[in-house]
């Protein structure tokens, strides 16, 4: 059996960001993924979105719940602090004009690239394609069985993520075991899934996206929530981050009411009703060319109207008025399935946060023992929060560690 001091099970950002950090004590980190850091490479579509710009304030707000948590772990360990990090590795980072945070090459594989480095620097060792099967508290320490043999380290980081694309390696098996050994954890759903919907008419609009829609989601006739964010039309139904970065709260049968856009019921029926009044022989198919419509939009729409839309705008009923708004500002569709983990970009739920050091990411509940990223029950929404808390978490366990005396 092998010895060392430190055992990071996942060389994810988490698992690399801490193993990044200690300098004075042996280090191995395994991965049963051949190809380690497979979610980090396909973050931002490949380019890698790390962090967000935003201050702390606007920051806490992007995660589902915990703030108390949250503050003190990125007043350690914050945006400002990764980008320094990673510029310091040689990497140059810029800031998108939407906030968002990114490699200036755009190009994931170098931030992957400058976490390996620099724990290869560090004399550690990285093991890929080894399994951890099973833990065991021993004297002094962990005993760690793999696919591969037996370890003995005095320290354990958890960075073992959570269980969204488990094709990734990341596959949730660990969190049994973790539960066996006095942990809570917190029930484990999807995060960040696109919605299927049907009717699946809107299929026909696959690709149109808007910029600041507004998604409205009821659960048996009661309002659920009401949710601004751009929104993408797909195959199946709706994606995009307003639906994304709130597929957490969405279940299966609830109604979503869809406007297209900044233009609101309300300033919608003043302008039909100015137009009728001023422009009163146009055909009701040109009386959108004035809004920020797409084409495709309109003319979907107004199809799957009864409206006969070469009549002029100023014979549009009142009953007719009203069904044009309910289209364009309150499109109804029902849930009828969230996408699971194979297409969620997160995970909700995981190791309690209840049972974790906020100062040092340790374990309350057997000493020696860190959970870092994902793994934990933290998740956040699109635009870079995610990598954001698995640095952060990584950073701080990693310095404690770094800090204890064996
Ligand atoms: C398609 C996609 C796009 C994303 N885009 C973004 C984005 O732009 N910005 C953002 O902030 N976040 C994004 N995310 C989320 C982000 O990638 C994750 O939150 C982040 O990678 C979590 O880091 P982690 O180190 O905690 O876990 P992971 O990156 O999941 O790493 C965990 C590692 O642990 C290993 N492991 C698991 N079990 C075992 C075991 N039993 N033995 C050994 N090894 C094990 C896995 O193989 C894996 O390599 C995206 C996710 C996806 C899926």
């Amino acid at each position: 059996m092998k010895t060392i001091d430190v055992l990071i099970i996942g060389a994810g950002p988490a698992g690399l960001m801490a193993g990044a950090q200690i300098k004075n004590k042996s280090v191995i980190l395994l991965d049963q993924s051949e190809k380690t850091s497979l979610k980090l490479l396909m973050s931002g579509a490949g380019q890698c979105n790390f962090t967000h710009e935003g201050d702390l304030k606007f920051f806490l707000e992007q995660y589902n719940g915990h703030k108390a948590f949250l503050k003190v772990a990125f007043k350690q360990f914050f945006n400002e602090d990764a980008c320094a990090f990673f510029e310091k590795q040689g990497v140059a980072t810029m800031v998108r004009e939407d906030g968002k945070i990114f490699p200036k090459s755009m190009r994931a594989e170098d931030i992957k690239s400058a976490l390996i480095h620099i724990n290869e620097r560090q004399g550690h060792q990285l093991h890929s394609g080894e399994c951890v099967k099973d833990v065991q508290i021993v004297d002094g320490g962990f005993q760690i069985i793999t696919s591969h043999g037996a370890y003995h380290a005095t320290n354990l980081i958890g960075a073992f993520g959570g269980c969204s694309y488990p094709t990734t390696g990341s596959d949730g098996s660990l969190f049994q075991l973790f539960k066996g050994l006095g942990h809570t954890i917190m029930p484990l759903r999807p995060a960040l899934s696109p919605v299927y919907t049907k009717p699946n008419a809107l299929t026909g609009l696959q690709g149109l996206s808007f910029k600041d829609a507004t998604v409205d989601c009821f659960r048996e006739n009661q309002p659920v929530g009401s949710y601004n964010g751009d929104l993408l039309i797909t195959h199946f139904g709706l994606s995009g981050p307003v639906v994304l970065d709130n597929s957490r709260f969405f279940r299966v049968g609830d109604q979503l009411r869809v406007q297209f856009g900044t233009v609101d019921r309300k300033s919608l029926e003043q302008y039909l009703i100015h137009l009728a009044n001023t422009s009163g022989k146009l055909p009701i198919a040109s009386a959108f060319k004035g809004l920020p419509y797409p084409k495709r939009l309109v003319e979907f729409l107004l199809d799957g109207s009864s409206i006969d839309k070469t009549k002029p705008i100023s014979e549009l009923s009142k009953k007719e008025r009203h069904e044009l708004l309910g289209f364009f500002c309150a499109y109804e569709l029902l849930i009828d399935y969230v996408g699971g983990f194979n297409v969620a970009m997160a995970t909700t739920g995981g190791v309690s946060v209840e049972e974790l050091n906020r100062k040092t990411m340790a374990s309350k509940i057997q000493e020696g023992l860190f959970f870092v990223g994902e793994c934990v029950d933290i998740d956040g929404n699109t635009g870079g929060y995610n990598i954001q808390w698995a640095l952060t978490s990584g950073a701080i366990a990693g310095r404690e560690i770094d800090n204890l005396s064996q």
